[in-house]
């Protein structure tokens, strides 16, 4: 078969890797001029950086299996996390059991509850059962108190923003299954996982091997439209680098594209289109600054707290060798936003200006001298808002228009997205693909 891919994301490269493979010819577009997708990364020190800060869990088995399979499994390391959260104006360590016990943000009853609330949600097998219900009810009704209040309403507001009440319960559930899964580890401490080299060593291998199979990946070259005859999708029209319009016929298509840019390259009935523009998606405003020493000793900086203008603080070297990257310390400011909100239009200045007084809050001594460089990243489709009751509303991978397939992270359910997801979705799509074609596509009546 000849297989036309939209998007060199982890997942378009994936599905690209196992058709390949298997024999089949794929010819990736990428609108970006490089790979990666979110997962893609800037020169930072002089090493590869991801543009939004990546690691993984000890239960992202997918992505560990495609390492395996592309020969570098042994690239994976694991590095113990520190995790603080400010609330209060606080900073407070919050990496292990213990460390909850002596979470002075809350009284001990709390403190308490908020642990044996994380061991129930962790011991619900089947997340069938809280599909109809919002993680922010669950929190509210059945948690309650200050650990709600002072911790999980402004976590849950800080990252979803006005949606923050109707992020489905399966939400919450993933996170404590990935969360728990990756505490089993010394002394319950989490262990995060980073490939070495960044990200690019998967992307990279997943391009060279795609390549040495004749497969091509057209980069800085965006899909504007499929074309569809009687009902089937029969060629890409994409535009090259230098503005020329390329037609080129396949026997099926692949989409990974968002859920809002999808409806634009073809034309879709309407109860499909509307499951795909039900669900909203966040952008990430990133920013990483290079500075001359650590902000503060903590990884992964939880921020439950309204008045400070971003959602997240994280210090790269803080788990990593500051050595990969001349030196210097790396940290990331990030927010997830709507794509009209004002933050998200900021300048880089601007948003400098807005972030940087809130520093001292993490370390009284910070200044401004100590930054070397910043690196400003927006991503547009960073976080799908996932509601209640989803799994009757995820739109499938077999579109409507037969032989067009769609694979986004809008369809990675119950878990959130992310790199590991998207690699087993991707894969589970070139099963698909190839299945159906060994059935002569009898999936579309
Ligand atoms: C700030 C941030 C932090 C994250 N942290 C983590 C983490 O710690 N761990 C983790 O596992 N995951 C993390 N993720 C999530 C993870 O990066 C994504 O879930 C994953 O990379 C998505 O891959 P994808 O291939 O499904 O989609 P994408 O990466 O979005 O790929 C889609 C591709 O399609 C391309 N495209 C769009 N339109 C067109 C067109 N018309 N023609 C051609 N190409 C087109 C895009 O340019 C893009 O390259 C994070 C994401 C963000 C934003």
């Amino acid at each position: 078969m000849k297989i036309g891919i939209i998007g060199a994301g982890i997942a378009g490269l994936a599905a690209a890797y196992d058709l390949s493979t298997k024999g089949h010819k794929v010819t990736v577009y990428e609108a970006a001029p490089f790979i990666g997708g979110q997962a893609s990364t800037i020169p930072v020190g002089g090493a590869p950086l991801e543009r939004g800060y990546h690691h993984l869990f000890t239960n992202d088995k997918a992505i560990l299996d495609l390492m395996d399979d592309l020969g570098i499994g042994e690239a994976m390391k694991w590095y113990p996390s520190r995790v603080g959260t400010y609330t209060s104006g606080k900073v407070y360590k919050t990496t292990t059991a213990l460390d909850l016990l002596r979470f002075g943000a809350i009284p001990f009853l709390d403190r308490i509850k908020l642990g044996l609330f994380a061991l129930k949600v962790g011991r619900i097998k089947d997340w069938r059962c809280l599909e109809d219900e919002t993680a922010d009810y669950w929190l509210r009704e059945r948690l309650g108190g200050k650990a709600y209040e002072k911790v999980w309403a402004p976590l849950l507001k800080g990252k979803f923003g006005r949606y923050f009440d109707q992020i489905g319960m399966p939400w919450f559930w993933s996170k404590i299954q990935t969360r728990f899964a990756s505490r089993q580890g010394i002394r319950g401490r989490e262990m995060l996982g980073y490939p070495d080299g960044s990200f690019d060593t998967i992307l990279d291998k997943l391009e060279a091997d795609i390549r040495s199979r004749d497969g091509k990946i057209h980069i800085s070259t965006p899909v504007e439209k499929v074309e569809v005859v009687d009902g089937v999708a029969k060629a890409l029209i994409a535009k090259s680098p230098d503005g020329e319009v390329i037609r080129e016929e396949v026997d099926t298509i692949l989409s990974t594209v968002p859920s809002f840019s999808f409806p634009d390259l073809v034309e879709l009935p309407d109860d499909y289109k509307k499951r795909l523009t039900d669900v909203h998606y966040l952008a990430a405003v990133v920013v990483v600054l290079e500075l001359d020493q650590p902000l503060t000793s903590f990884y992964w900086m939880n921020i439950a707290d309204p008045d400070v203008p971003f959602l997240g603080l994280i210090e790269h070297t803080n788990m990593l060798p500051k050595e990969w990257y001349g030196g210097r310390n790396l940290l990331y400011l990030t927010n997830y936003l709507d794509r009209n909100d004002d933050v998200y239009k900021m300048s880089e200045a601007e948003l400098l200006d807005l972030y940087l007084p809130h520093l001292t809050k993490f370390n009284p001594k910070f200044d401004r001298s100590w930054i070397k460089k910043v690196h400003y990243n927006a991503l547009s489709a960073a976080q799908p808002i996932i509601g209640t009751n989803y799994s009757k509303a995820i739109p499938d991978h077999r579109t409507p228009v037969k032989k067009l397939y769609l694979a986004n992270t809008t369809q990675i359910y119950p878990e959130d997205r992310g790199t590991n997801y998207s690699i087993r979705m991707g894969r589970e799509l070139a099963q698909m693909i190839i299945s159906d074609e060994q059935q002569s596509w009898s999936n579309w009546k």
